[in-house]
């Protein structure tokens, strides 16, 4: 009841008012806005050439302790018997300072040879831990291998397995190509190894900073890459960050990574 007179008096004192407004006067100028190209989030920047960009991630080490022991009979009076490690579940990537590290020139050669073939990388190994390394190549010349220190990688480019000197000759392209980043001669020479003890047949190219090595059919089969390919190894030889050798002690291929 006192709500619908307090209407009623509402009504009787309202009075109704026409808002008049000049055809072009504006209270308020409004800009047009812009239109931004927005930036791209991280995950739409994870592909060279069509496929997933390779990170350190690709280098885990391949050791499982689903593999079976084995045993080595060169001394038939002393077999050696190899386990194989946890995998990377059970331990790290090569650390540099508290951070885990693949020497990053092999990273970017890799996604060059991606972008430039269009075609996917298979990397059959990267780190390799001491154990795993011991397990899948026992030789004597594999004791001081590289991939313990994230140095050294082994991989085949899918649909170019035929034709692994084209992915060589990329390799070399990488550094005429990068000529700001690589000003010194010595970057841009090849030069071949045809000294020294070598377990492949093809002498292996190099430069300053990395070697380059060819394993046909027949080499180097060992545990990670029983596959019929030709595959090609790059090792780091210097540390361009650091201006120094890149050598693998057993000391350092230890002691360089964290087990869990
Ligand atoms: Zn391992």
């Amino acid at each position: 009841m006192e709500q619908s007179e307090q209407e009623k008096l509402r009504r009787m004192n309202a009075k109704g008012e026409f808002v008049l407004r000049s055809q072009n006067e504006y209270a308020y100028t409004l800009s047009t806005p812009n239109q931004r190209v927005r930036e791209r989030y991280p995950w739409e920047t994870v592909y060279s050439g069509k496929f997933p960009k390779i990170t350190k991630e690709f280098f885990r080490c391949r050791g499982s302790s689903v593999n079976p022991p084995h045993a080595d009979y060169k001394d038939p009076t002393r077999p050696v018997n190899y386990l194989d490690c946890g995998g990377f579940q059970k331990h790290s990537l090569p650390m540099k300072g508290d951070k885990e590290f693949v020497y990053p020139v092999l990273i970017d050669l890799l996604n060059y040879i991606q972008e430039k073939t269009q075609a996917k990388v298979v990397i059959t190994c990267g780190h390799r831990c001491p154990v795993h390394n011991a397990y899948a190549d026992s030789s004597t010349y594999n004791q001081n291998s590289k991939h313990m220190i994230g140095a050294e990688v082994d991989f085949y480019v899918q649909g170019w397995e035929s034709r692994p000197e084209e992915v060589i000759a990329l390799v070399m392209q990488y550094y005429q190509d990068n000529a700001t980043l690589y000003k010194d001669k010595k970057f841009h020479q090849f030069l071949r190894l045809e000294t020294g003890k070598l377990n492949v047949s093809t002498p292996p190219w190099y430069n300053k900073e990395i070697l380059i090595k060819l394993y046909k059919k027949n080499e180097g089969r060992d545990f990670d890459n029983r596959h019929p390919y030709p595959y090609i190894s790059l090792q780091v030889r210097h540390d361009k960050e650091a201006n120094e050798q890149v050598i693998c002690s057993w000391e350092r291929a230890f002691h360089c990574f964290r087990r869990y």
